[in-house]
């Protein structure tokens, strides 16, 4: 797929394939069309030219809230007057979800994040980690298919994004969902993923798994940034 703005072609030609229940994550330098390519998949970005499918549905002109994905951004993106709970009841409120099913969605994911005890408190009532693990409740309640994630833990302090590291990695086990995960951080790419896409000036490097990137880099571009953790 191809994507430009006006006359700047930032996605110059990427065709890549996701497995289902795959840990993909998308790693390249800060302005490489990470955040634009994600934002395509979502529905949140036109596509210029290609297509986008996922599973054997072609969404390309699909609006987001079909595409059966839920994307967790950088900034958290919550609404600061509204709960936790509320927060997280968002999208199925104006899904028209019953209030029932609703209750159990918000406080099954309030579970597996650790936020029973917060849910009635306001995201400025909450650390970083906690919001960021709000932001990911919003989306495991919608029950996605496909998770994507632009750089979630880049505003979180070294320390936590260990834990949230490893916090990301058990839910993904847990829900078995396909994950696309985008991170500019060599070190979160090499534990997180099944398999690595590099990208850079609009197209994708190399892809493989984690070590095989590491041990056979197909270029100098691919050896700088793997090799090199920051
Ligand atoms: P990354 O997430 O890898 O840092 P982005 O996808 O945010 O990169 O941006 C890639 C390029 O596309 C950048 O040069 C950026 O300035 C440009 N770009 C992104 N969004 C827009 C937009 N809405 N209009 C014009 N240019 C944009
Ligand atoms: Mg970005």
């Amino acid at each position: 797929m191809r994507k430009s703005f006006g006359a700047a072609e930032v996605i110059r030609g990427v065709d890549m394939d996701v497995r289902r229940g795959e840990f993909a994550v998308f790693v390249g330098p800060s302005g490489c069309g990470k955040s634009t390519l994600l934002r395509m998949i979502a529905g949140l970005e036109e596509t210029t030219d290609g297509k986008i499918v996922i599973g054997d549905r072609d969404v390309t002109d699909e609006d987001p809230v079909d595409r059966g994905v839920a994307m967790v951004f950088q900034s958290y993106a919550l609404y600061p007057h509204l709960s936790v709970y509320e927060n997280m009841a968002f999208s199925l409120r104006l899904a028209k979800r019953p209030r029932a099913e609703i209750d159990e969605k918000v406080r099954e994911a309030a579970g597996i994040l650790q936020l029973i005890e917060h849910l009635d408190k306001k995201p400025g009532q909450l650390s970083g980690g906690q919001r960021q693990r709000v932001a990911i409740g919003r989306a495991i309640v919608r029950a996605p298919d496909v998770f994507l994630f632009d750089e979630p833990l880049s505003n979180l302090d070294a320390e936590l994004r260990v834990q949230m590291r490893l916090e990301l990695a058990r839910l993904h086990q847990k829900l078995g969902a396909t994950m696309i995960y985008v991170t500019h951080d060599q070190v979160e790419a090499m534990t997180l993923a099944d398999r690595i896409f590099v990208l850079q000036g609009g197209h994708v490097q190399q892809s493989g798994a984690p070590l095989d990137l590491y041990d056979d880099p197909s270029n100098r571009f691919v050896a700088g940034f793997i090799g090199s953790p920051s």
